[in-house]
């Protein structure tokens, strides 16, 4: 193991479960992997096709990310090749040639390709030593990138049952990782976990007021470093890499619009440190190995918690700090929203939903961003204060909100629970609205009872007590609407603790007389 490791691949030593892995490959067992990106996935089966007679076949999903494997096998001296369907009849017909005389180490396959019945009766005849599913997480539902062409591996054990098979994943959450493991009829797998913890990485969650000057504040006084800014949209990217030249940054945009020999030079253009900044949409980062990347900006909220760690594991990966900043606003999640509802199957827009929902609780939440991170993807964090995240560095103080919670909610009572949000806080800071007054909303009891705080901080109150399940949104147009919760405060059953923002005036005039 050791001299191939040195031979082939210019290693000394091996990353954390990579021998054990090794070692239960060529003992035959199925195996089931974890491991973070950049974490060494692809040595733990490449280095076992290596040491055992005949050809490991590798499932990928992507031909782009196949193609970079097989020139950088090759480029070590190990013979491998792909097929997909890019491929021609004579380019196939001689790797099928090569596999049947043994002249290739590793096979890098689409699950489309490997499933195709013509293909598993041809490869009956090849000396196979191991399957690799690679993206297994693609087999589940729950997996951020589902492909339903995955599904279709599970009679690899039915149709091998000899041949041992390792699956391998950079995100699984638990959810994820039963279905892996049951789809590939795994059960009786090794199952090697690492941690996901990347403790090089700063977190922190920003309102997205003037999200724009500060973002140019934080890229002003990092004009040395290189990092990427995440868009939701194409015109989103192209919007902010506009301003941002204007501005005067080292910036170019990334995303799918754009076309295929732009992006590749832009790619390069910031890999190689000649610009400092890439604006993007999801589509920048499949396989990039950029190790100096000192921030990553989410200048809009991300569908989910997967892809966040997945681009924020794009920073640091030469082991040295980075910032991972989120601008987070209501106005995204509704936006989200409003595309998940665009999905025609039921179960996959409550999937999106809930994973939108553990998004929000991850930018709201008053506990160490790191840890709720960690807990997503099943790994528990015990550490009291991980020194490197907003909540452990600054920590937000709490303080009995119930009269506060009751104001407000008596509010959304009086109007019926017909209204939104910015009307409700209309009322209770007593504004003169065209609306209000034309529903003659100055009369109600409501009306300037908030008269103790400010707009924007009513504004707060209401958005934490909707996140902490007070209250609840409805409707095409989101209305304000009471639940049980809601009834709890109201009838004096349950307290509840808001958290103490710095501008508010004093609030205890208002508490003690609750
Ligand atoms: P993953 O597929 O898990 O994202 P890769 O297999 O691409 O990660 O490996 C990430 C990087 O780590 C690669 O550059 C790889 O060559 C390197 N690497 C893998 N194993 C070792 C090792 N034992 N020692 C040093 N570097 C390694
Ligand atoms: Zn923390």
């Amino acid at each position: 193991m050791y001299k191939i490791l040195h031979k082939y691949f210019g290693y000394e030593e091996f990353r954390s479960h990579q021998k054990d892995i090794i070692t239960d490959i060529l003992d035959k067992k199925d195996t089931f992997v974890v491991m973070p990106t950049g974490g060494g996935k692809s040595l733990c089966y490449q280095l076992p096709a290596l040491l055992m007679e005949g050809v490991t076949i590798v499932v990928s999903p992507l031909i782009s990310l196949m193609k970079d494997q097989v020139d950088e096998l090759r480029s070590n001296g190990i013979s491998a090749a792909c097929l997909n369907s890019t491929l021609g009849y004579q380019e196939s017909n001689q790797i099928c040639n090569d596999l049947l005389y043994n002249r290739i180490d590793v096979l890098y396959i689409t699950p489309e390709r490997l499933t195709m019945s013509k293909t598993l009766d041809f490869l009956e005849s090849v000396n196979i030593n191991l399957f690799a599913i690679d993206e297994a997480h693609c087999i589940s539902e729950w997996g951020q990138d589902f492909r339903p062409e995955y599904l279709r591996l599970n009679m690899l054990k039915k149709k091998f049952p000899d041949i041992p098979l390792i699956a391998l994943t950079a995100t699984a959450t638990p959810r994820v990782q039963n279905d892996v493991i049951s789809l590939l009829e795994l059960e009786d797998c090794r199952r090697y976990i690492s941690s996901f913890n990347r403790d090089n990485l700063y977190y922190e969650v920003r309102h997205k007021k003037d999200a724009y000057k500060q973002m140019v504040r934080y890229l002003k006084t990092h004009r040395k470093y290189n990092g990427i800014i995440y868009c939701q949209s194409r015109r989103a990217v192209e919007d902010l890499y506009n301003k941002l030249k204007k501005e005067g940054f080292r910036v170019l945009p990334y995303h799918a619009g754009l076309p295929a020999k732009i992006r590749e030079e832009n790619q390069e253009s910031f890999i190689r440190d000649d610009v400092q900044i890439i604006v993007a949409t999801i589509a920048f980062g499949m396989g990039i190995n950029k190790p100096n990347v000192r921030f990553v900006i989410h200048y809009d909220l991300p569908k989910n918690l997967e892809n966040y760690y997945q681009q924020t594991g794009r920073g640091g990966r030469d082991g040295l700090d980075c910032d991972c900043i989120l601008f987070f606003s209501y106005g995204d999640r509704y936006k989200i929203e409003y595309f998940i509802n665009q999905k025609s199957r039921k179960s996959e827009r409550d999937i999106a939903l809930s994973k939108l929902n553990m998004m929000i609780d991850y930018c709201e939440s008053n506990v160490c961003r790191r840890k709720l991170l960690l807990n997503y993807f099943g790994e528990d964090f015990d550490v009291q204060n991980c020194g490197k995240c907003d909540v452990c560095l600054e920590p937000k103080e709490m303080t009995d909100g119930t009269a506060t919670a009751k104001t407000f909610l008596s509010c959304v009572d009086e109007l019926n629970q017909k209204y939104g949000l910015n009307h409700v806080v209309d009322v209770l800071t007593g504004s003169k609205t065209k609306k209000i007054t034309d529903k003659q909303h100055d009369l109600l009891e409501s009306y300037g009872a908030g008269y103790n705080y400010k707009k924007n901080q009513w504004l707060d109150i209401g958005k934490e007590l909707l996140h902490k399940g007070y209250l609840e949104v409805k409707g095409k147009y989101p209305v304000l609407k009471l639940n049980q919760k809601s009834q709890n405060i109201l009838s004096g059953q349950e307290n509840v603790q808001l958290t103490k923002l710095s501008e508010y005036p004093s609030t205890s005039k208002q508490d003690n007389s609750a």
